[in-house]
């Protein structure tokens, strides 16, 4: 079964056929004119998908070596996202069954994060149900309850800012440039982790809260830049050591929690944020710690990619659950 996936949720154009579990290609155009606005400008990015759909779908066939007259159905992102992102894909997707007479399948962003696990890849394992699955990314942070491929249900989330929020708009105030995630990331390896300290926080159950840290992180930023003006270079690895080292501290608390409350053992991570190492190690550091079996997806499928879309396009294809012609997309989707 060859199926086509498409995802155009927020700034990444993106195209993957697979074929049944297994990637023939993953084609990935990412827009940089975000950058100068250290940002996501909504209008660029939809405008920049429109000029990117045609030639980055046409890669992901060629890719692929196939032809469009063997797919077998087409994949797309319904949400959550921006809008007016949202909609290329989704117009493009169902012109494509159209003009094929093929199934159209609408896909969750957010299932997608987490059901990329479920790729085939070598030396990777698929998590048995039920297991916990935290999403965190730049627009979610999500901890939910998988019983099954289409039967999941969040446990907690954010409050206000999302995890990658936190790492970007840190970043932000540190000076670094957008997104900062893997920035922050790439110093904090250089840098003491308990150099500075910031307060985690304080949220009952499994829900988090990001925008409070940030502010903590501002206003300590502020005090020392006065009393030394170079104070953010002189200890920039450390900073991002410290700021890291925080989230992380933040994310594993109530990962610790869920698993208690759940009883559940196998974890998951999706989501951009799941390319951080240091997250990475802290859920290793958790298999000893705490007798968890995680899952890490490969690198490339951490961030927005269409693979992962296209493998719930898969998974629906398997159930027979399509969508119809007149489906729209849903910026504000919920899994
Ligand atoms: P959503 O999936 O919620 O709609 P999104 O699609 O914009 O949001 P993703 O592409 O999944 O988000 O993730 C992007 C986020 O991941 C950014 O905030 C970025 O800073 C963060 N990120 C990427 N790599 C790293 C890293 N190595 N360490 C920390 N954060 C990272
Ligand atoms: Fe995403």
């Amino acid at each position: 079964i060859y199926i086509l996936g498409i995802e155009s949720s927020c700034d990444d154009t993106a195209a993957s056929v697979i074929q049944n579990g297994k990637i023939l290609s993953n084609v990935i155009a990412s827009q940089k004119i975000h950058e100068e606005y250290g940002g996501v400008v909504p209008e660029l990015a939809s405008r920049a998908h429109q000029q990117n759909i045609v030639p980055v779908v046409t890669q992901a066939l060629k890719k692929a070596n196939i032809t469009k007259d063997k797919l077998h159905a087409v994949a797309f992102t319904k949400g959550p996202g921006l809008m007016g992102s949202l909609l290329v894909g989704t117009s493009f997707a169902k012109s494509i069954a159209y003009g094929l007479n093929i199934p159209l399948i609408d896909v969750n962003h957010m299932q997608a994060h987490i059901l990329a696990h479920f790729i085939d890849e070598e030396g990777f394992n698929k998590p048995p149900f039920p297991f916990l699955a935290m999403t965190i990314s730049g627009g979610h942070t999500q901890i939910v309850r998988v019983d099954n491929y289409f039967n999941m249900a969040v446990i907690g989330e954010t409050m206000d800012d999302a995890v990658g929020e936190a790492f970007d708009k840190s970043g932000k105030i540190l000076g670094l440039g957008y997104p900062a995630g893997p920035e922050i990331d790439k110093r904090a390896k250089f840098g003491n982790p308990k150099a500075f300290k910031f307060t985690k926080p304080k949220v009952d159950g499994l829900n988090f809260s990001f925008s409070g840290l940030k502010t903590a992180i501002l206003y300590f930023i502020q005090k020392e830049v006065k009393a030394n003006p170079n104070f953010i270079e002189e200890n920039l690895n450390d900073i991002c050591a410290s700021i890291q080292y925080t989230i992380i501290g933040i994310l594993i608390d109530k990962l610790k929690l869920a698993s208690k409350q759940t009883g559940i053992q196998h974890i998951a991570i999706g989501g951009g944020v799941s390319a951080n190492s240091g997250i990475r190690q802290a859920l290793k550091d958790g298999e000893q710690k705490f007798g968890w079996t995680t899952y890490v997806p490969k690198f490339e499928f951490t961030t927005d990619n269409a693979a992962m879309i296209a493998i719930v396009g898969y998974l629906k294809y398997l159930e027979g659950s399509f969508a119809k012609q007149n489906v729209i997309a849903s910026a504000r989707l919920k899994i």
